[in-house]
């Protein structure tokens, strides 16, 4: 397998680009964006809402300063997103409870479109959409009392983060992608180190699937058949032996997705090797002008950038050419782990070396602020949760 990539354990590097004083000053921009984004918690009659807002306020401007301080970028953005991986599914399954008395979702009810949309339909919504005006997804298209995330809002949204950061929305705000990057952290080493890069086609091959058979059938297929995230979000109610074969695929495809091959190579092999709506994202990489770039000047080839990708966007003829895939998730590993500070953040249009830590900065403040605004929330709404049952 003469193309695989070795993958071991990462090794530090180092950066401390501000001093305390310029970080702190970095910062406020952060610190008034999340006390607009938290101060809505603070309304809200509950204790345990207030407390937990607070806490997901401190907790997501500390990872930012931390960020600044240091220059490291995907080391305290990986706090972030296990933690919003963890809790996402908290907040989410206890409402799901509390409101329905279940996880799980009549089919009348789901067409009626009381169900919150979910991002992971977007790109089967295209071509019905353009060609018929049609939703597949039966989603409410504005905001309910029941149903604050309607569609209109999660498009709008998506659109904006994606035009602005391109793919970096599946490391700073896919609380799915929390979920597998949090398994993947567990082992200390991978025991499966070899995988083909053939398999970074199958998004591609299940994209292009979903997107034509949602245009043929006017249905959804990605959520009826095939999201690994319905074991941890709502399903439709067990009633016929179609969907007990849903639930089947749907189980199988958490436990293994997400769950063990995480555990076993170290990457996040969800978004890696099948999710069609993080391959659908890798096109809005072309729109942003935020990007990771090598300076082949610096760089000795050690391949460690390889190693610590954890949805192998780097392999050794990108590194060769001085660029990152088109999949690059902007998670910022590559760039902390480079032992020569060949990778790094780059602006389009400017020269390589101009400033990296400017263009950092430049992609740190609308990635954080939207990590704040989309992941905040959920995280506060975990937290609060938690300290419900806590008493
Ligand atoms: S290439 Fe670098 S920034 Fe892009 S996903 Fe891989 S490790 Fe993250
Ligand atoms: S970019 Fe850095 S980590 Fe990657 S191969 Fe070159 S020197 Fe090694």
């Amino acid at each position: 397998m003469a193309n695989a990539v070795v993958l071991t354990r990462p090794a530090p590097s180092e950066g401390a680009p501000h001093s305390v004083g310029m970080s702190i000053l970095l910062t406020v921009p952060m610190a008034l964006w999340s006390l607009l984004m938290f101060s809505r918690t603070l309304r809200v009659p509950s204790v345990a809402v207030k407390v937990a807002g607070i806490a997901a306020f401190v907790f997501m401007l500390a990872l930012f300063f931390l960020m600044v301080r240091t220059g490291r970028t995907n080391q305290w953005r990986r706090i972030f997103f296990v933690t919003l991986g963890v809790l996402f599914p908290i907040g989410f399954i206890t409402d799901l409870i509390s409101l329905r008395g279940s996880m799980s979702i009549s089919l009348e009810r789901m067409m009626a479109g009381d169900t919150p949309f979910c991002f992971l339909a977007i790109p089967m919504m295209l071509i019905p959409a353009a060609l018929t005006r049609t939703l597949v997804f039966p989603g409410s298209i504005l905001p309910t009392e029941s149903n604050p995330h309607s569609v209109a809002m999660m498009v709008a949204l998506w659109l904006c983060a994606t035009l602005v950061l391109g793919k970096a929305w599946c490391s700073f705000g896919c609380f799915f992608g929390g979920i597998e990057e949090g398994f993947a952290l567990i082992p200390k080493r991978a025991r499966l180190r070899k995988i083909h890069p053939r398999w970074r086609l199958v998004p591609w091959a299940v994209l292009g699937s979903v997107m034509l058979l949602a245009a043929a059938t006017f249905e959804p297929v990605y959520c009826s058949w095939l999201c690994p995230f319905k074991a941890v979000t709502e399903f439709a109610e067990i009633r016929t032996v179609q969907n007990v074969l849903q639930t089947i695929v749907f189980a199988s495809l958490f436990v293994g997705l997400v769950v063990v091959l995480p555990l076993l190579t170290r990457k996040r092999t969800q978004c890696a090797f099948f999710c069609p709506f993080g391959a659908f994202q890798s096109l809005s990489n072309k729109l942003t002008v935020f990007e990771v770039r090598i300076d082949r000047d610096e760089c000795t080839d050690c391949g460690a950038c390889q190693r610590d990708c954890s949805i192998m966007a780097i392999d050794k003829a990108s590194v060769q050419k001085g660029k990152v895939l088109l999949s690059c998730m902007k998670c910022g590993a590559c760039v902390d782990r480079c032992p020569k500070k060949a990778a790094v953040w780059h602006i389009r249009g400017t020269p390589l070396r101009a400033s990296p830590e400017i263009a950092r900065m430049l992609f740190l403040y609308p990635a954080w602020g939207f990590a704040v605004m989309f992941g905040g929330s959920i995280i506060a709404g975990g937290l609060s949760k938690v300290l419900f049952f806590l008493g």
